[in-house]
């Protein structure tokens, strides 16, 4: 009898505990019973051998079609060429010595497993002395029965075939006794779940796919409620640290912000409100996450919890992604502040606070006044970019801090932050305008609470998206200059966005050496659209538009006589500021710009929005971008102009953003459209060996159940005591985590 943690080479023997654990890492006998295959095949079944690729090393089932001997030129000795078919494609199998011996076996019209590295060789497709195994005909009586079983195909290396995987496999399973289930009984009821024993035959040695089908869902689970039992955990303990209360006051700066407000709150925003308003009066840390269409006023509801935690004595922290950002809610904040804003100054409350702005780029004696406002905790509001994790910035008492469009945002930062409040954590506000699929939020950033706004303010009108296929139809290209214009002369203003800053040379600091693109200085994420393959193109494809390029051929062109302004990433902090509020103020007409506009930015008064190679954009990102029109009583614009032909994907995408206005959907297809690590994050990497059968988007009503069967075991018993399995693996699950994050430092 052996349990899931004996070691492979007691089971196995030696030779090939070595084998699984030099290509896998499996040393356990658990290890190996995870390593799950990758499909089943029937015997009899082909592979499509056209889909092999070079470098891959692949079990391929095929027919024997030819074997020819031939004496070598360059060697001593013969060279066996066997030719397999999967019926219509061929593949060659070269065998360099015991030709004979190979000969006798590998006749024409058998069947066979092949396993190999593929190359090519003389423009053939080639697996050089492949290990194999010949299948069923040998034994006539048997072959229905062969026919009928499944053959589980695993990820194989060139030392270590599938069968020989398969053969380690059957040992285990044969000599496995009882294993502790990490599924707690009561959960396995409930969800009609299979043992773990039956579950690990099941998926190894299915008598048909149903059954492999019920194994693998039930061992999707055991990943499912790992994961969201160490998320309720951290939950748990987050929650348990001690943070200052801050509790709402009556009569303080928050009333007095009410009572100047210009608008009531949506029931929305109220129920947010209250929500954060509560987490911030306990005694421990808000752990929360503020998710909200575009345009549905998440910065009104930081507001109110910033004041809040200033009525109770202490300072609040806002983090934007970009100087653009940090220097809108500036202007925005202190607008909406008025007096209550200029405390000590002219014009200022009695009862009042300051806001105080810090970025990288300003100057020496406005940076200074900034500081000592935050160490004096005379500024109760101190907004910022990433400058304010890594410079010395002090506060006399940090008791909130509010991040926001998190997707800029990585996890060490947020911890980084965190620090920064002496003695207790801050409460802790993360806003995001990406709407982000369930399962992405239940697992990313499960260990954070969530907040939904989902309805947008009254009055505010659609936004109506058109793609414009500059190529198939430049009349149509000409028409949306018109239309911009038509905007201008009705007294409103429009963004013109392109992919590219451009005035690129070699050597200069974002510039393109190298040919490619390089991404907008003030944006920290990459380029856009830049992770998407290019399988549209024939061929190079031209490098975007670029703003630099752009706006002076509109101001001489289309857009003749308008007031035009340029905005990027490259421009110094003072002409971006500069820009923007020129725009805000409708002292420019048309902002000529790249993707600094994408988040957060808001002048109402913009209605319209032209998105230069919309095709360069993610789904997403178009989805932000578009979110800058609209937002005033005017019904918004946008306009998608490709040169991508219809049919393309990246015109299905287009298509898609233009067909919706529900960023839900939208953001799944993104998810759907790249691959899961690069969602799940550095962050996340440790996870990824652990989630090996669960995929975020189709399971995501198993893991929406998983974390609430989660919650419920780690809210009655927070070690987990009454399931010392589920314990056991989270522990072990956690040790891998430590472990690759070790390697990685
Ligand atoms: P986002 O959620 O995208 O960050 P903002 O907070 O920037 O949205 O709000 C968008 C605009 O809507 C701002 O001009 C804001 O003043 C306005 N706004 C916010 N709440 C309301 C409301 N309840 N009624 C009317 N306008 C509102
Ligand atoms: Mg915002």
């Amino acid at each position: 009898m052996a349990s899931l943690d004996e070691p492979l080479r007691t089971v196995v023997g030696g030779k090939a505990a070595a084998r699984a654990e030099k290509a896998f890492g499996l040393r356990t006998t658990g290890d190996l019973l995870r390593h799950y295959p990758r499909r089943y095949v029937r015997r009899g079944d082909l592979t499509d051998l056209a889909s092999l690729r070079d470098g891959e090393d692949v079990t391929v089932f095929a027919q024997v079609a030819s074997v020819t001997s031939r004496r070598m030129r360059a060697r001593r000795g013969r060279l066996l060429e066997v030719t397999v078919t999967d019926g219509s494609a061929r593949l060659a199998l070269t065998f360099f010595n015991k030709v004979e011996y190979w000969e006798r076996q590998l006749s024409p019209g058998r069947h066979g497993m092949f396993a190999g590295r593929v190359s090519t060789f003389a423009g053939k497709r080639q697996l050089a002395h492949p290990e194999f195994k010949l299948l069923g005909a040998d034994d006539a009586g048997k072959a229905a029965e062969y026919a009928a079983e499944l053959i589980p195909v695993y990820p194989a290396t060139r030392d270590l075939s599938s069968w020989d995987i398969e053969k380690c496999v059957r040992v285990v399973l044969d000599t496995l006794g009882e294993v502790d289930d990490p599924l707690p009984e009561a959960v396995r009821e409930r969800h009609g779940l299979d043992g773990l024993a039956t579950a690990l035959l099941g998926i190894h040695r299915p008598a048909d796919l149903a059954e492999a089908d019920r194994a693998r869902t039930r061992l999707k689970w055991d990943e499912a409620l790992m994961l969201q039992a160490v998320l309720a955990q951290r939950r748990r303990a987050a929650s348990a640290l001690p943070a200052t209360a801050r509790p709402a006051r009556a009569g303080g700066l928050l009333d007095a912000f009410d009572a100047r407000l210009p608008f009531s709150l949506t029931g929305g925003q109220r129920d947010a409100g209250g929500i954060i308003a509560a987490d911030l009066a306990r005694a421990h840390p808000m752990h929360r996450l503020l998710q909200g269409e575009v345009g549905s006023g998440k910065t009104v509801i930081a507001v109110r919890a910033m004041l809040q935690v200033i009525d109770a004595g202490g300072q609040a922290a806002l983090l934007a992604p970009t100087e653009v950002l940090a220097q809108q809610h500036y202007r925005s904040i202190t607008d909406l502040l008025g007096p209550f804003g200029q405390a000590g100054r002219l014009g200022g409350a009695d009862r009042a606070t300051r806001v105080a702005l810090l970025t990288g780029s300003q100057g020496a004696a406005a940076r200074r006044e900034a500081l000592l406002d935050a160490a004096s905790g005379a500024a109760g509001i101190v907004i910022g970019t990433h400058a304010l994790l890594t410079e010395h910035v002090q506060f006399a008492d940090l008791g909130m801090v509010v991040i926001d469009e998190q997707h800029r945002f990585g996890v060490e930062q947020r911890d980084a932050l965190r620090e920064k409040a002496r003695g207790t954590r801050p409460h802790v506000l993360v806003m995001t305008a990406t709407p982000i699929p369930r399962t992405v939020a239940m697992t990313v950033y499960g260990d954070l609470d969530t907040a939904t706004l989902t309805e947008l303010p009254a009055g505010r009108s659609p936004i109506a998206t058109h793609v414009v296929p500059a190529a198939e139809k430049p009349r149509y290209l000409e028409r949306a200059w018109e239309r911009i214009r038509e905007e201008v002369a009705a007294g409103r203003q429009a963004y013109v966005v392109c992919p590219r800053i451009g005035g690129e040379y070699a050597g200069a600091p974002g510039g393109a050496t190298d040919g490619r693109v390089p991404a907008d200085t003030d944006d920290p994420e990459s380029f856009p659209g830049q992770d998407e393959e290019d399988e549209d193109a024939a061929g190079p494809r031209r490098p975007p538009l670029a703003v630099l390029d752009l706006a002076p051929a509109l101001a001489e062109g289309p857009l003749a006589g308008l007031r035009l302004r340029v905005l990027h990433g490259r421009l110094p902090a003072e002409e971006k500021d500069a820009a923007m509020r020129a725009f805000a103020d409708g002292l420019a007409d048309v902002l000529v710009a790249t993707t600094v506009v994408e988040v957060g930015v808001d002048v109402p008064n913009a209605t319209a929005m032209v998105v230069m190679d919309a095709d360069r954009f993610g789904v997403s990102q178009l989805h932000q971008l578009r979110g800058r029109v609209g937002r005033g009583t005017e019904p918004g614009l946008c306009l998608l102009v490709t040169e991508t032909p219809g049919g393309t994907r990246a015109r299905d995408r287009l298509d898609a953003v233009a067909g919706t206005l529900d960023g839900f959907r939208l953001a799944r297809l993104d998810l759907e459209q790249r691959r899961e690590g690069d969602v799940l994050g550095a962050a996340q990497a440790g996870r990824k060996r652990s989630l090996r059968l669960l995929t975020l988007l189709s399971d995501e009503a198993l893991i929406g159940q998983a974390r609430e069967e989660a919650a419920a075991l780690v809210e009655a018993d927070p070690e987990l005591a009454s399931c010392p399995a589920l314990a056991a693996a989270i522990g072990s699950l956690l040790d891998e985590e430590q472990a690759e994050f070790l390697e990685k430092a």
